[in-house]
């Protein structure tokens, strides 16, 4: 039988290179890792694909999915909702697997009150000005939504201290190596190993 998987929710500030950090840590860990694929209404960005970064569909659609309780948690973040689908993460769970949520604050609450086996993570970047450039230099966004998703991110590091750890994404190699550690001893947490022991004991009474 496999272990139960891994959840692990992946917070910080838009622009805090949460999806790099993220997708370097699915490349060293292969097979075993999964990064959830959200719904969302926003409209789609630059070469993103529909079904590979996220589902994107329109307010109608997003509302019947959580009708239909087909959401773990879902959140607005600026004018925008996004969600995450639950069925895929239960299979993938059952199937032993590391199972990554990329989402904001509101999100994560939600998960640390429905799944508090979740482990979870706040990525942080080193300063604000350091934040404004990163999301200055993607080029994606007007100066507005730029500016909006600074004064949300303000808010956002209020609630770093709810998460499990705080990785601060100040040189990048060096942040994966962060995420990769936490992966491997949350993988050894008792609750998750314990039986291990009884299969000890059982083998050296047999
Ligand atoms: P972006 O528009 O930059 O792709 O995402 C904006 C914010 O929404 C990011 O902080 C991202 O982590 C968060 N997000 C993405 N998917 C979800 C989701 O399914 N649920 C929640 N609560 N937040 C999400």
């Amino acid at each position: 039988m496999n272990d139960k998987g891994l959840l692990l929710v992946v917070s910080g500030p838009s622009g805090c290179g949460k999806d790099t950090i993220i997708s370097k840590v699915l490349d060293r860990i292969g097979d075993e890792g999964f990064l959830s694929v959200s719904m969302t209404t926003r409209p789609m960005r630059g070469d993103e694909q529909n079904g590979v970064h996220y589902y994107f569909v329109t307010e109608d659609e997003f509302r019947r999915n959580v009708e239909a309780d087909r959401m773990l948690e879902y959140a607005q973040y600026g004018k925008n909702y996004y969600g995450t689908p639950v069925g895929p993460i239960e299979t993938l769970l059952q199937q032993g697997k590391t199972v990554i949520l990329n989402i904001e604050v509101t999100g994560g609450k939600n998960v640390r009150r429905l799944m508090p086996e979740a482990v979870e993570v706040f990525l942080a970047p080193p300063s604000l000005q350091v934040l404004e450039q990163r999301l200055k230099g993607r080029g994606t966004e007007t100066d507005e939504a730029v500016a909006h998703r600074l004064s949300i991110a303000k808010e956002e590091l209020m609630h770093a201290c709810d998460y499990d750890y705080i990785v601060i994404n100040d040189v990048l190699e060096d942040a994966v190596e962060d995420l990769l550690a936490i992966i491997r001893a949350s993988k050894l947490i008792k609750d998750r190993t314990i039986h291990k022991i009884c299969e000890v004991i059982n083998y050296a009474e047999s």
